[in-house]
């Protein structure tokens, strides 16, 4: 049996494949993650290929045969991103954040919140504050609590005790106490990080840049503490 399906979807990988097609990595909103097969989309003329670029919003239609594999029979531009593939310090931060949800999502079930976050991750990397390293690391926080993995910040995250909090480590899962292992972090360091996890990404306003080193740690070994991947966008 087969039918024809349609989507919103956003583009995160795109790998050649044979002699003109491409195979897609998507987030759909509808199907959670779907692999698809985009026939002759590397032939020049091909209408499709032009518009399933990676990082790409669009509306697809596909076609779900015997396989495993979808095949993408039509695609309507929502957004190209082109601005963000165009810069690199913009294209950096977009792709940590796909990296990320690559590595903390990778189940195939819809999830509505994870779809329109990263639509909005996406358009701010286009706007005027979409080259700052600190959108990627908030973007990166908010998917580690979707996940379920906020990290703890009010108490001692190991051994319970009251602030202050002087460490932090990934494995005890936030904040730590001084008599608990963990690396060492600011109090500056724990407020942005409580910030970005309450603050939508289009209204995060400035980052200290002392910070960023400590919060892209935090980021980094919450990641690999549950993933088992570092994030090598953020290396
Ligand atoms: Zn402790």
């Amino acid at each position: 049996m087969s039918r024809t399906l349609r989507s919103e979807a956003i583009v995160l990988r795109s790998l050649r494949y044979g002699e003109a097609d491409r195979i897609l990595h998507l987030l759909t909103r509808d199907r959670g993650r779907v692999s698809a097969i985009a026939k002759g989309a590397r032939r020049t003329r091909s209408k499709l290929g032009g518009r399933l670029e990676p990082l790409s919003h669009v509306a697809v239609l596909f076609h779900r045969g015997s396989g495993e594999m979808v095949t993408i029979t039509g695609a309507d531009l929502l957004a190209s991103h082109d601005v963000v593939r165009a810069d690199g310090d913009r294209l950096a931060v977009a792709l940590v954040g796909i990296e990320a949800v690559l590595r903390l999502f990778p189940e195939e079930a819809a999830d509505e919140r994870l779809f329109d976050g990263l639509v909005r991750f996406l358009d701010v990397v286009g706007g005027p504050s979409g080259a700052d390293p600190a959108l990627a690391l908030a973007f990166c926080l908010k998917l580690i609590a979707l996940a379920g993995w906020a990290p703890r910040l009010d108490v001692c995250a190991s051994c319970g005790n009251p602030p202050p909090l002087v460490r932090f480590s990934a494995r005890a899962g936030g904040a730590v106490c001084a008599t608990c292992q963990g690396f060492p972090v600011t109090d500056a360091t724990l407020t942005t990080v409580a910030r970005m996890l309450a603050t939508p990404l289009d209204q995060l306003g400035p980052v200290d840049p002392a910070v960023l080193g400590p919060l892209r740690r935090i980021v980094d070994d919450t990641n690999a503490e549950h993933t088992g991947h570092r994030l090598r966008g953020l290396a």
